[in-house]
């Protein structure tokens, strides 16, 4: 039997790929109108790296990594999400010296041994947005206006943002110590992962989504209540600065995300369209990480965006991106391929997107090809048209006919194609 792709993985196929490319500069954009440059970090690091970051006891480092030995003995792992790796090359080319703010965004694949359905696979991407040296809740309030910005440009509805605060090591500790209290009691009702939880990481019970741990989870203590003066200051700043440009958001007390580093705000980008995987972004504060990775205090706050989910939310709103040529020649008798080739050559070098037969098929199969291509434009090439000097480019959808002079073929099809003629 042929070989099949691993379980979990995917081909991004064309014309969907169209979807993705879209996105991508759509968001590059965007981000780089706001000061955030790119940067390209390597698809595997040191197993430490994650497990000192994300933290030993989440579900992505207990369960989900993709790590194997090194053959002189040294742990690797293909990353699980892209915030460790960027903090890693924050410090170890220390882009904090000259100026401690930097703005950052990422794309790329990231790689997790989740259970494979719709909207979860194994190998997917993200689109990350990390910001050193900003303490201030404002710059938080700016990451959810460019997630919000973004779709809004990608034209995907129904979209809700969803906020919470974690504290910080001053006030989650009190927190966490009455969670557990109020766990202890009721450790029998809950999942066997909550049950190991709620020693090991009671907040990450409070989102978990199986329908008993929610319910025993109703008359919880929630976090907004044990807040320090800081913290609280913090989140004040973030919803009215949230407020101010004009973005409608939920608080929601259980959005403790997957990953220990988080610090104060953490936020979430969730859709209807989606079904069971409804979050689209998720993101938040992690200040103390770069100092926990061996690197300065400096505060830091970001977001990761799932482009396999938000390209599925854009599919049907993709423009004319990955429509057919602009021109198709229909070569009438072999002797004249090269002609074709010749032209195909000089349209796609000024812009024009040309296509060819390069069989010996009919001029009914060819038509027919270049219907099913969705050519806007068939241009002909035979013995009549080299004659007069002329080819004839027929308008696929008002059947109009041009004589085009093989003198100026390609400034004279730019002119006929119209809007598309400025692609560069
Ligand atoms: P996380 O790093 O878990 O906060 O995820 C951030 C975003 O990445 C989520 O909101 C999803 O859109 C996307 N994502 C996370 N895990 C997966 C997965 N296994 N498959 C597809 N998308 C994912």
């Amino acid at each position: 039997m042929a070989i099949q792709l691993i379980r979990g993985f995917k081909d991004v196929l064309p014309p969907e790929a169209a979807v993705w490319q879209r996105i991508e500069s759509t968001a590059r954009r965007l981000f780089e109108n706001f000061g955030f440059a790119e940067i390209r970090i390597p698809v595997m690091e040191r197993t430490e790296l994650f497990a000192r970051s994300i933290g030993e006891a989440t579900d992505i480092v207990e369960k989900e990594m993709y790590t194997f030995a090194d053959r002189k003995g040294g742990r690797l792992t293909l990353r699980p999400e892209a915030t460790a790796s960027v903090v890693r090359a924050y410090i170890q080319h220390r882009l904090y010296a000259t100026e401690p703010v930097r703005k950052f965004y990422t794309i790329g694949p990231m790689f997790r041994r989740e259970r494979p359905q719709k909207g979860r696979y194994r190998q997917f991407y993200q689109i990350n947005v990390e910001v050193f040296g900003i303490a201030s809740a404002l710059i938080d309030a700016q990451l959810i206006l460019l997630l919000v910005t973004l779709l809004e440009r990608l034209s995907v509805k129904d979209v809700h943002a969803h906020v919470n605060t974690l504290g910080c090591p001053a006030c989650r500790p009190q927190f966490r110590k009455a969670l557990a209290g109020y766990l202890s009691p009721r450790t029998a009702g809950l999942c066997s992962d909550c049950r190991r939880r709620s020693v090991k990481n009671p907040l990450r019970v409070l989102d978990c989504k199986v329908p008993a741990c929610r319910e025993a989870m109703t008359g919880a203590p929630a976090l907004l209540d044990y807040l320090c003066a800081d913290c609280r200051q913090h989140f004040e700043v973030f919803k009215s600065a949230l407020a101010e440009l004009g973005i409608s958001y939920r608080i929601d007390p259980r959005l403790v995300r997957g990953l220990d580093y988080y610090t104060r705000t953490t936020f979430e980008i969730q859709t209807g369209a989606l079904g069971a995987q409804s979050a689209v972004a998720g993101g938040g504060r992690y200040d103390g990480l770069v100092e926990a990775l061996g690197g300065p205090a400096v505060p830091a706050t970001g977001f990761a965006i799932g482009l396999d989910r938000l390209a599925e939310l854009a599919a049907g709103v993709q423009g004319d991106i990955g429509a057919g040529p602009d021109v198709f020649i229909a070569v009438l008798g072999a002797e004249h391929r090269q002609l074709a080739f010749e032209w195909v050559c000089a349209l796609g070098l000024a812009g024009v997107r040309a296509e060819m037969e390069y069989g010996t098929r009919s001029l009914k199969s060819q038509m027919k090809r270049a219907d099913r291509l969705g050519a806007a434009n068939v241009l002909m090439v035979g013995e009549n048209e080299l004659q007069k000097g002329a080819a004839v480019l027929r308008n696929m959808q008002t059947r109009e006919q041009t004589e085009i002079p093989i003198s100026e073929l390609v400034a004279r099809v730019k002119t006929c194609i119209g809007g598309n003629a400025d692609r560069p």
